[in-house]
């Protein structure tokens, strides 16, 4: 069975974006691959360095919406990073083979560095060396696991090529050691925001979370934008340029080749639609949540689910770190 690695980073909780961009998909893989979920705390510092406890409080969140969306714990090992020292000391062999001006242009560190100007500087002047090496933290992080798929996003495809390099690089080196990871698109990589925007994020300020509340679902839908042009009840519509029809569609309505001929046909009005929109989200989120609730009551089978995953995947690196430093010549005796 090939192994896949996957994870996110622990800084806020899940939103549809990434129940639909990623989540979903992974609940599928899980039962045809041995699947190792990784929750990258390391990883999350690298840009939250003085916020430990946001980090901490959205590791417990990120592993009560896995459970909560469909991850198995009998099928997936979710685990934590920071518990896996070996992936550490791996990052740090790997830093030989990585130059500083190959990292430097990485697009994707590039973006991100351009979106933190806050804390690294307008000209990224103040990048740390931290931030900068993550992506050979990450290369770490699927071999050390032996990885064979990596699911990602477009923007981590860089991530991915630079793993390849490094592990192409140190075959080279030290013999025949690590296989090369394969990046495999999410089908639904990129999910609008309900302001129109062309990605749903924490920090635009236009997501769902899979644990709002009625309430807060209520609210974010009736501020949804519409199509601007229809300004009274029953002027006809375009529902292509619509955030309510988008998410009608991604929820899958059962009525949505009404609401898309109603709509054109100038029957239907934006609050009414709005309103069965929110009716079919909370329905989506019912299970979800009911599911997150349990897990929030039994505590210490969220915690017994994190501690085996992460024994599982220490044991396997342990495995892999065996060969790598046999083949690194760092093998002067066995450890105690
Ligand atoms: Fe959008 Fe519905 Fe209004 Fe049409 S009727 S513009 S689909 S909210």
């Amino acid at each position: 069975m090939k192994t896949i690695i996957t994870g996110d980073r622990p800084t806020g909780r899940l939103h549809l974006g990434h129940y639909f961009g990623s989540i979903q998909n992974r609940v599928k893989l899980q039962y045809d691959y041995d699947t190792y979920i990784l929750i990258a705390d390391v990883q999350a510092l690298t840009d939250n360095f003085e916020h430990p406890e946001k980090v901490r409080d959205s590791v417990h969140e990120l592993v009560l919406d896995y459970l909560a969306a469909g991850i198995d714990p009998k099928k997936a090992h979710i685990y934590i990073q920071s518990y896996i020292p070996e992936v550490a000391e791996l990052t740090v062999y790997f830093s030989n083979l990585v130059t500083v001006s190959r990292l430097y242009r990485n697009p994707t560190t590039k973006h991100e560095v351009g979106q933190k100007s806050e804390l690294f500087g307008e000209d990224g002047e103040s990048i740390t060396y931290g931030f900068l090496g993550y992506p050979v933290s990450q290369a770490a992080d699927i071999t050390a696991l032996d990885g064979d798929l990596v699911p990602v996003g477009e923007d981590q495809v860089p991530h991915i090529e630079q793993t390849r390099e490094i592990v192409r690089k140190f075959n080279a080196i030290y013999g025949e050691t690590f296989k090369e990871p394969e990046a495999v698109l999410s089908p639904n990589p990129r999910i609008k925001g309900l302001d129109g925007n062309d990605k749903m994020g924490k920090s635009l300020g236009n997501a769902i979370y899979l644990a709002d509340s009625e309430e807060e679902v209520s609210k974010k839908v009736m501020s949804a934008v519409t199509d601007p042009s229809k300004i009274k009840k029953d002027d006809p519509a375009n529902p292509d340029i619509c955030m309510v029809y988008y998410y009608h569609k991604l929820l899958s309505n059962p009525n949505l080749d009404t609401v898309c001929k109603e709509c054109r046909a100038g029957s239907r009005g934006c609050v009414a639609c709005k309103k069965e929109l929110i009716g079919v989200l909370l329905e989506f989120l019912k299970p979800i949540q009911e599911k997150r609730k349990y897990y929030e009551e039994h505590p210490e089978e969220v915690e017994k689910i994190l501690k085996e995953g992460t024994a599982a995947a220490r044991a396997r690196t342990k495995e892999v770190m065996k060969r790598v430093r046999k083949n690194m010549k760092l093998d002067y005796f066995d450890e105690q």
